[in-house]
């Protein structure tokens, strides 16, 4: 078993209390990884010492910030392959997927080191006699990041490299259930010569220590990543210190196939958004929205070939489908299938926990329901895992209808291969990103993040790294001293 150490004001330190916790393997149901469980007195610590690396990484010119992020971004291509088998034994998803990513993060820092050269005020023509007056743009402070399983580095990197490119000092607590490949990135900010404190990395507990750092008045903004009960309770705490927060929560996106679509491409476009890491995605299409002129040969198609799906070690190349991370994640899929049975949906594949090869893993089936109606709660509520709701639809009213009538606007798919349909349904849908002829594309180009429940603010992208900085408008007289104290100037 490996033991981890956290990363606090550039020291490597177990908790404060000696306690730890085992991380475990999803593919083999055995621990692999003994990790330091923090408490509050080592969020104090963690927050004391990004809070004293402040003042000096944010004086530094943004280029020499930006080197340090490249430098970190060339470590990370040197490590890609080992970061993404730590990720597979902590939560169990495919190799290929986890690879995929690893070696796609280096591009955040490569990208905002970029931006962060480019940030400028405005002069602004003020018009006030004598006024000289502009816009600067600041670092915020102390930056929590708190970050879920299914993708550890790659959704703490959506975070990371803003908030650090902009001048912030970062503590981040990633998810209890995959914090390994943190604490290995953590190896690589030392390597690439951050300062002491710039990067804290605290593990444990989401319940034990979450309000500690949430609700610490060092804190500035609060970037959150996870479910929408735990974003809800951190929404609540961050607000009572009026703190900026960026909350990227849960989703049941629809993924929409007009009768006029590629219906090869969105065969595999259906199957991309709910089967591929085993639905254990925010974005997963877990509603397939089915023009009823093609519902029904659709569906044989599309049950036909999920039924072909290999299960198993998510290490193989072979494996399309790999285990669930969490036994309570196992319990609440399985437990969502007899609800959707329950309520009259008809299940047309799967619908059960599977061992393929005896490894102690916790597998579920690829499991499709027919006959879903948007008001069941398979089709209202996130089940996080490799369940899809079928639904039917007449026209493109109808399927906006059904698309948008959900708490959650994260994503949605749309295929046709009428550029106008397309249009004019990515209009009308209420979701933070539309795919047109594709599903599960993300970029750090791109804004990412949801509509209505699904979040607040935007991830990724240009304006991120504004989310990361505090404008300030400065205003010189440079005319007459002023006259009247008692009316305003
Ligand atoms: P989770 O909400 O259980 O945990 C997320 C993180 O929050 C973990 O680090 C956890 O320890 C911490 N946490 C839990 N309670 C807390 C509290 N009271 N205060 C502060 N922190 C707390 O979510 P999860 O099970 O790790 O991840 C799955 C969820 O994440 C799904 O709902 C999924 O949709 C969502 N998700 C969203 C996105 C997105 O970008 N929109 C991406 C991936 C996952």
């Amino acid at each position: 078993m490996i033991g981890y150490e956290m990363l606090i004001g550039g020291q490597w330190t177990g908790a404060i209390s000696g306690t730890t916790f085992e991380s475990l393997n999803p593919y083999t149901g055995r621990p692999w990884a003994r990790i330091p469980r923090a408490d509050v007195g080592d969020v104090e610590l963690a927050v004391s010492a990004a809070a004293a690396a402040y003042r000096h990484w944010a004086s530094l010119p943004a280029g020499e910030r930006g080197s340090m992020l490249r430098r970190l971004g060339d470590l990370i291509v040197e490590h890609a392959d080992r970061l993404a088998e730590v990720e597979v034994r902590d939560n169990g998803k495919l190799f290929a997927e986890m690879r995929a990513q690893t070696r796609y993060i280096p591009k955040w820092f490569y990208y905002y080191a970029g931006l962060a050269e480019q940030i400028v005020g405005d002069v602004v023509p003020v018009d006030r006699p004598g006024a000289f007056a502009y816009t600067r743009h600041e670092p915020l402070g102390v930056v929590a990041a708190i970050t879920p399983w299914n993708s550890p580095l790659l959704l703490a990197v959506f975070k990371l490299a803003p908030a650090l490119a902009a001048g912030n000092t970062v503590v981040w607590k990633p998810s209890e259930h995959a914090s390994a490949s943190a604490l290995e990135l953590g190896k690589l900010v030392q390597q690439a010569g951050f300062p002491d404190g710039v990067v804290n990395i605290v593990t444990g507990y989401g319940s034990e220590i979450g309000d500690a750092l949430v609700a610490h008045p060092t804190v500035a903004k609060v970037a959150f990543t996870g479910g929408d009960a735990a974003g809800r309770h951190v929404y609540r705490t961050a607000a009572g210190g009026i703190k900026r927060v960026t909350l990227e929560l849960g989703g049941k996106s629809a993924n929409i196939v007009f009768a006029d679509a590629d219906l090869d491409s969105a065969l595999n476009g259906a199957i991309a958004g709910i089967f591929a890491a085993s639905g254990q995605t925010c974005i997963a299409g877990s509603r397939l929205l089915l023009d009823e002129r093609i519902h029904d040969e659709f569906l044989e198609r599309l049950v036909a070939k999920a039924a072909q799906a290999r299960i198993g070690d998510p290490m193989l190349p072979t494996t399309q489908v790999g285990p669930v991370t969490t036994r309570p994640q196992f319990e609440k899929i399985l437990s969502y299938i007899e609800v959707a049975k329950q309520e009259g949906a008809r299940c047309i594949l799967g619908g059960r926990a599977a061992a393929p090869d005896g490894s102690g893993g916790l597998f579920v089936e690829p499991t499709i329901f027919a006959d879903v109606t948007n008001d069941m709660r398979i089709a209202r509520e996130e089940v996080f895992g490799p369940v899809l709701s079928v639904l039917k639809f007449r026209d493109e009213d109808e399927a906006v209808s059904i698309a948008n009538d959900s708490p959650f606007g994260l994503a949605a798919g749309v295929w046709t291969e009428n550029i106008g349909r397309a249009l004019r349904v990515e209009r009308r849908l209420n979701v933070g990103t539309v795919w047109i002829n594709t599903y599960r594309a993300l970029s750090y180009h791109l804004p990412f993040g949801g509509f209505k429940q699904s979040g607040v603010g935007r991830e990724n992208g240009r304006d991120a790294l504004l989310a990361y900085m505090e404008p300030k408008t400065v205003l010189v007289n440079t005319g007459p001293g002023m006259s009247d104290p008692f009316v305003m100037q």
